[in-house]
């Protein structure tokens, strides 16, 4: 619906990416050795350049300066003997004398006392900080992958692809701490250039999240604007960072700090209020939630620029606190861009990447950042229970992670379904109710109701319907759920009928179709089901014969069907079409076919299966034998079809007053068995004379003729306790009974009833 013109490039070449992830490796490579050279060296403190000399303007906790006891506002005079006033001139003396392991002499003033101090420089590796870094990047780099795979066909994902790989080859840059001045002037100007790029990348991204911005639309060549913006950002930040490091006087006001803080503040408040206004004219709930959804994702970046930029508190933070901070909020952008992807089919990754791959990703996420936190959290928990107890604790919890491995990956998978995957959970969960169904429906109605009912509810449909091709005098079976008014079934029915367009077409492919797809084949009929309400059309057939149609209706979340579900209901459809034919020729089998009522063959073999429960349980069975009255009479003057009608509705009387236990057949002709078990021979008699007094109370319209005609049945009746018989004989001895008793009937007069036992 709001997916974007295909402007197609050919020749997906796999160079770029391949360049970008060994740039990003050597990058990463480069970081480690840079940061392992900086621990080597690290003192602890920050030094702040002021024209009074050089002053400590942080000592970190357990580091060689704190062991030295350097303090917040002591200055620096010399080092080895070599005096020196500016940050330049402390790092040459300091090439010049630093081994490692080896103790270095200064001298600093403090409290206008000089003090003379001694101390080997050398700290742990930061360890943690290299891992954040290293998921950030990866975190990155597999969005970049991801969008990557689907440019071809969605700018968005051009812009996503290109943004995200150029932020992660942003994070991989080493800080620098030891790569000299020109490396970090180079990796600064970079950072900038960058910036500007990214200002008019992500502009133009929220301005088609989930659509193209109407202004845009009215005017495309204004979104050269924001990379106009973005560049102007870019390289007056870089003019100004060059300017404050060559030409300013130190000391002077901080111009590129502020020209900092006004680009960032101006690009967080511009992305999140064109994306809130995307979400606001979003014109379908799926629209909004996509834009929402990348909001959410957007925020937090927002919020941290704004708080970081306009919060005075901000800079006096712990730098190791804020750099997490900033990692995390770094890393819930791409989250949520990939949860959007997913769950509100930003693009459709489910014919991108396999599940597998999802669950892999996901269970390499969750164990990565488990074992980062762990990491993170054992210099804390040190502190608080000492090294030896703090390493058992953090061991013990490394081992756990290990060992509910396996559960937890099930438990993602789980997660991943449900979050992912709803419409397969849903799918599922169809099929088993469906399944289920079918053992308990043995009426083709019942089943195609619950059909309906199952699969508006499974996958949250505004109604769904079947139409089932059903015996060729009886016509159309149809079954709607809730959701659909009736009008609507009586125009659905006739568009989806046999002799319909729809059924014809659908009858030719063999396979769903959405109503879309529809218009290509048949304009007329796309647009009829479409006013319906209807979406997805599945044909129902089994071997060689279309034998009904299944019509799904929209999604209430306004979500559309997606190509690999609309697969999965093609396979569904299937174990339907297979379930009412079964039924068909369970009920052919069943049922005869003029009165609706058991065979002769079926209501025997259910005489005999009762008879023998009877004898095995010793509890009294009925039977009766039932004939019209003068029936051939009523033929010969009104015709048999006439007759058949009032053969048909006798048996629809009679069937509403037996309970579901009881078996009623067409015996013969104008003959019906009724069979009772477990009823006594007062039981069947208060039976039989309300089933004689129902038919006598019928009047029949006669054709062609004034007036009504009646009807009355003469009935025989016989019970028995198995005694000593076997339940074959029984059973004949019963049937015997009853048929010498409806004889009875008929000699004394007809419309009675008697007991042949
Ligand atoms: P009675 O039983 O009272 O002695 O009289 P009857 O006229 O019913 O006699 P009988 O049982 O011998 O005749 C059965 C008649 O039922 C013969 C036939 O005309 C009619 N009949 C049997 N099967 C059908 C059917 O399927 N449709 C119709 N219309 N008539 C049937
Ligand atoms: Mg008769
Ligand atoms: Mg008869």
């Amino acid at each position: 619906m709001s997916r974007l013109p295909l402007t197609r490039r050919r020749g997906g070449s796999i160079l770029v990416p391949t360049a970008i992830s060994l740039l990003v490796a050597a990058l990463l490579i480069w970081s480690v050795v840079d940061e392992w050279r900086f621990a080597q060296q690290r003192i602890g403190v920050a030094i702040d350049e002021t024209e009074q000399g050089l002053m400590i303007d942080v000592v970190e906790p357990d580091t060689p300066a704190a062991q030295a006891g350097l303090q917040v506002g002591d200055r620096l005079l010399s080092l080895e003997g070599n005096a020196f006033s500016t940050l330049s001139e402390l790092d040459e003396i300091l090439e010049r004398h630093q081994e490692p392991g080896k103790p270095l002499r200064g001298r600093i003033e403090r409290d206008g006392r000089t003090v003379d101090i001694e101390l080997t420089p050398g700290t742990a590796l930061d360890l943690a900080g290299l891992l954040a870094k290293f998921v950030l990047v990866a975190a990155y780099l597999g969005l970049a992958a991801l969008a990557g795979r689907y440019q071809k066909q969605d700018l968005r994902a051009r812009i996503l692809t290109i943004f995200v790989a150029l932020v992660a080859i942003e994070l991989a840059i080493p800080d620098g701490h030891t790569l000299g001045t020109l490396a970090i002037t180079a990796s600064v100007l970079f950072w900038l250039l960058s910036t500007g790029a990214q200002i008019g990348m992500e502009l133009h991204l929220v301005s088609l999240i989930p659509g193209r911005l109407p202004v845009l639309k009215r005017h495309p060549r204004l979104v050269w604007g924001y990379y106009a913006i973005g560049a102007g950002a870019g390289l007056g930040l870089t003019g100004l960072a060059v300017h404050q490091w060559y030409f300013a006087a130190p000391g002077g006001p901080d111009l590129l700090g502020v020209a900092e803080t006004t680009v960032f503040l101006t690009w967080a408040i511009s992305a999140v209020g064109i994306l809130s206004w995307q979400a606001w004219r979003a014109d379908s709930a799926r629209a909004t939630n996509q834009a929402l959804m990348v909001l959410a994702g957007l925020l937090p970046w927002a919020i941290y620029v704004i708080v970081s930029s306009l919060w005075s508190g901000w800079a006096g933070l712990d730098p190791d606190i804020a750099e997490q901070i900033e990692n995390i909020v770094l890393l819930i952008f791409p989250a949520t861009v990939f949860l959007a992807i997913f769950r509100y089919g930003l693009f459709d990754v489910e014919t991108l990447v396999r599940r597998g791959l999802v669950y892999g990703s996901v269970t390499v996420l969750v164990i990565v950042v488990l074992y980062t936190l762990l990491t993170t959290a054992l210099p804390l928990v040190e502190r608080q229970l000492g090294t030896q107890t703090g390493q058992w604790i953090i061991t013990a919890c490394a081992l756990l992670i290990g060992v509910l491995f396996r559960p937890l990956r099930h438990g993602i998978e789980r997660l991943v379904e449900r979050g992912f995957f709803p419409s397969r959970r849903a799918l599922r969960y169809l099929l088993i109710q469906v399944a289920r169904g079918l053992s308990t429906q043995n009426r083709l109605e019942s089943l195609i109701q619950q059909l309906a009912n199952d699969t508006r509810e499974a996958m949250d449909l505004s109604w769904s319907a079947v139409v089932a091709v059903d015996e060729p005098q009886k016509g159309l079976a149809t079954a709607f759920s809730e959701g659909i008014e009736p009008k609507q079934r009586d125009r659905l029915t006739w568009l989806l009928n046999e002799r319909s367009e729809a059924f014809e077409i659908l009858d030719r492919l063999r396979r769903p179709i959405t109503v879309n797809r529809l218009r290509r084949q048949n304009e007329q009929a796309a647009e009829d089901l479409s006013t319906a309400g209807a979406e997805v059309l599945l044909p129902l057939y089994f071997q060689r014969r279309m034998i009904g149609i299944l019509c799904l209706g929209r999604k209430l979340n306004g979500e559309l069907f997606r190509r690999e579900e609309i697969e999965l209901l093609d396979l569904f459809s299937h174990q339907i079409a297979t379930s009412l034919e079964n039924l068909r020729l369970f009920q052919d089998a069943t049922y005869e076919e003029l009165t609706g009522l058991l065979r002769r063959e079926v209501v025997l073999r259910q005489l005999d299966t009762e008879a023998a429960r009877a004898v095995r349980k010793n509890t009294p069975l009925s039977v009766c034998m039932i004939d019209l009255d003068h029936f051939k009479a009523v033929n010969d003057a009104h015709g048999h079809l006439f007759g058949d009608r009032i053969l048909a509705r006798v048996a629809e009387v009679m069937r509403e007053r037996v309970r579901a236990v009881d078996a009623l057949g067409r015996y013969g002709g104008e003959e019906f068995l009724l069979v009772l078990p477990d009823t006594d021979g007062e039981g069947a008699r208060k039976l039989a004379e309300e089933l004689r007094r129902a038919v006598a109370d019928l009047a029949f319209e006669v054709p062609d003729e004034s007036g009504t005609l009646g009807v009355t049945i003469s009935i025989g009746t016989a019970t028995g306790t198995s005694d000593d018989d076997d339940a074959d004989e029984f059973a004949a001895r019963l049937l015997r009974g009853a048929d010498n008793a409806v004889f009875q009937a008929k000699s004394s007069g007809r419309n009675r009833i008697v007991d042949g036992s």
